[in-house]
């Protein structure tokens, strides 16, 4: 039978940052910590109807390549955080930014201050190692709590065991470990050219490097040694577009929906980009963003 807090049939374009038109055949948030109970016969019942199933915080990182995804899309929407001295604990739905913000205003400690405008959840930013202006995750984090959804059991993974990666983590592209909240050290960040700055030098800083709209950030990661958005720039390929969506002309990795694109004008793009940087360059550009295909 299917569990009753599944939502069926359920429109999730507006849950990717892409906003791409998507449906889903279940929908479930976690919204509390008794939310979690549920997981398992969620679990139970994607093995018995063979649905895969999709862990999502902000969808930042996600584009989401289907009209329809037969499977079970689970949003993680834990909010709340707390500072005890150095110590941060944040929940895994919690926003990064709104975090980073607050440990400045509210707790007068600007060692965050390079992440105040990296756009999802902590979830999202632990699974996917997230890094910018020098700071990564893995560069503060102490531990993880998950949720195994096999083995129905609370865990305490430290940051060794995430076997971080560049833009990556044991707990990307996997469903069955959900992160429910962290703990950081900020202690451990170094001073750097951002901790000193005030909150508006740092904002116009991002806001000129970073363009904005419907965009789920840098596309490909950036190769050994290289700047992905260099090589489609130095490509030609700034501005250019594919039906509604276009290579942003102020940040080449940037792919920017206007509105009504849909995944195929994105997927294209995403095409072009590769064979064009390979012919000029030899590179073999590889995704940052997540696409889930249907099967
Ligand atoms: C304008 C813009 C700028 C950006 N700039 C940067 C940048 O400077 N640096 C950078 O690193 N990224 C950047 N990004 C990408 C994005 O912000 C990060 O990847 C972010 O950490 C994703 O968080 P999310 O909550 O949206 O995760 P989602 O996109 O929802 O998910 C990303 C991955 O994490 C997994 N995941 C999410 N939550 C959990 C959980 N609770 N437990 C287990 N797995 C989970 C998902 O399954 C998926 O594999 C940018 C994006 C945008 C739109």
């Amino acid at each position: 039978m299917t569990p009753s807090c599944l939502i069926a049939d359920y429109d999730v374009t507006g849950l990717s940052a892409f906003h791409t038109e998507a449906k889903v055949d279940y929908f479930y948030e976690i919204q509390d910590l008794s939310d979690v109970r549920a997981l398992h016969e969620i679990y139970e019942f994607s093995i018995h109807k063979h649905l895969p199933i999709i862990l999502i915080g902000r969808g930042t990182n996600f584009l989401f390549a289907f009209k329809r995804f037969h499977g079970i899309l689970i949003k993680m929407n834990l909010r709340g955080y707390n500072m005890n001295g150095d110590i941060l604990t944040v929940s895994a739905g919690e926003l990064v930014s709104l975090v980073s913000q607050k440990v400045y205003t509210e707790h007068n400690n600007p060692r965050l201050m390079s992440w105040v405008w990296l756009p999802g959840t902590w979830g999202g930013a632990i699974a996917g190692n997230a890094g910018c202006f020098g700071l990564e995750t893995k560069d503060f984090l102490i531990d993880v709590e998950v949720y195994d959804m096999v083995k129905w059991v609370h865990e305490t993974l430290t940051a060794a065991q995430c076997a971080f990666i560049y833009r990556g983590s044991k707990l990307k592209a996997q469903a069955q470990r959900i992160i429910l909240s962290a703990r950081f050290d900020l202690s451990r960040i170094g001073e750097n050219t951002y901790n000193s700055m005030s909150l508006p030098e740092f904002m116009s800083i991002r806001r000129e490097k970073q363009p904005t709209g419907y965009t789920c950030g840098s596309f490909f990661k950036n190769p050994p040694g290289e700047s992905a958005g260099r090589l489609i720039d130095a490509a030609g390929l700034k501005g250019t577009r594919m039906g509604w969506v276009k290579i942003s002309e102020q940040h080449a990795n940037f792919f920017i929906n206007d509105e009504k694109g849909g995944y195929d004008d994105i997927l294209a793009l995403r095409d072009l980009a590769r064979k064009c940087v390979r012919e000029k360059f030899g590179i073999e550009l590889e995704e940052e963003v997540r696409i889930i295909q249907a099967k």
